[in-house]
C-alpha cells in the first residue's frame, strides 16, 4: 500500500551540497534554490574551539529570517526567500563571492588588537574590511588589490559589495538602536545571483549573533558569540534576548529547541 504513504524526502535523503561549521545546505526543492540548515554547532578561533549549544541553530535561523525579509523589504537584495520550519530557510542559490566582508563601528575583537585601540571607543566612521574566506590560511585580511588581482570580485563588483554594506549597516545600526543594542561590528557574506543574463549581487550566509557584536546599551551586556568565544555563558539567554527585543518571540516565551536535526 504504498500509495498511502506520504510523499516527502526524508532528511537523510535530501542531497547535501555543502556542509561547514554551523549550517549545512541541501538541495532545494526547484532549480536555483537551497535549503540552509541551522545546526547548534558554535565555533571559534577557525573551529579549535568546538560545542554544541542545543537551540541555537533555532535560535539563529529566526533572527536571520527576520533580519533578511526586512533588508528584502527595504530593497537591498538578499539570498532569503522563505522560513521553512525551525532549522531551515529556502535560500536562492547563489555563487558565493569569496570574501567575509567586516563592518565596523566601534573598536573591539581584532581591530581592537591589530591597532591597540580600547575596546568600546566609536570609530571616526564606519569602516569595511574584507577578509579572504579560506580556513587553512586563517581567514587572512586582504586588500582591493588582493581581491582584484586574484579575481575573487571586480572592481565593479567591490563597489556594490561596500554599498550594499553600507546599507546593511545604517539598517541595521537603526534597528538594533531602537531596541536598546549597539551593532559594534558584523560580518556579511554576498554572491552573484544569475536572472538570465543579467547578474547582481546579493546578502548571502547569515546575519546574526553568531556573526554580529551587539552589545546592550544600558549594562554593556554582550548579547553575542563573545559569549561563547570569552567563555561568558550564558549564550542562550543572551540570543533569546536579541529575538525578544526585535519581536520575534514573547515576552515569556522561548525556543523549543529540536525541529529537525542531523543524522550524523
Ligand atoms: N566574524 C564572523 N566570522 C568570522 C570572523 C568574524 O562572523 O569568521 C564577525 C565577528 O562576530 C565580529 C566581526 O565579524 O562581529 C569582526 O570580527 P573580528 O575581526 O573582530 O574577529 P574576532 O575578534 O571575532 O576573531
Amino acid at each position: 500500500m504504498d500509495f498511502l504513504k506520504p510523499r516527502y524526502t526524508p532528511m537523510n535523503r535530501r542531497r547535501r551540497i555543502y556542509e561547514g561549521k554551523a549550517k549545512v545546505l541541501y538541495e532545494g526543492p526547484e532549480p536555483g534554490t537551497l535549503i540552509q540548515h541551522f545546526k547548534d554547532d558554535a565555533t571559534a578561533f577557525n573551529a579549535k574551539k568546538h560545542e554544541v549549544i542545543d537551540g541555537k541553530g533555532v535560535l539563529n535561523n529566526r533572527i536571520s529570517e527576520f533580519l533578511f525579509q526586512h533588508l528584502n523589504d527595504i530593497g537591498v537584495p538578499t539570498h532569503f526567500i522563505r522560513r521553512l520550519n525551525m532549522r531551515e530557510q529556502l535560500i536562492r542559490e547563489v555563487e558565493i563571492i569569496p570574501l567575509e566582508v567586516v563592518v565596523r563601528n566601534v573598536a573591539a575583537g581584532s581591530l581592537a588588537t591589530r591597532l591597540g585601540l580600547e575596546e568600546g571607543t566609536q570609530l571616526p566612521r564606519s569602516i569595511i574590511e574584507f577578509y579572504y574566506k579560506n580556513d587553512q590560511l586563517n581567514d587572512p585580511m586582504v586588500s582591493e588589490e588582493h581581491i582584484t588581482a586574484f579575481g575573487w570580485a571586480t572592481p565593479q563588483e567591490i563597489d556594490d559589495i561596500m554599498a550594499l554594506a553600507i546599507r546593511v549597516n545604517d539598517f541595521l545600526s537603526g534597528l538594533f538602536l531602537g531596541v536598546g543594542i549597539r551593532l559594534v561590528d558584523f560580518k556579511m557574506e554576498t554572491g552573484r545571483l544569475w536572472e538570465g543574463d543579467l547578474m547582481r549581487i546579493v546578502v548571502a550566509d547569515e546575519i546574526s549573533p553568531d556573526s554580529c557584536r551587539l552589545w546592550d546599551i544600558k549594562s554593556q551586556d554582550k548579547l553575542d558569540k563573545d559569549r561563547f568565544r570569552k567563555d561568558l555563558g550564558g549564550l542562550i539567554e543572551a540570543y533569546t534576548e536579541v529575538a525578544r527585543r526585535l519581536g520575534i518571540l514573547g515576552e515569556n516565551e522561548k525556543v523549543q529547541s529540536g525541529g529537525p536535526r542531523l543524522v550524523q
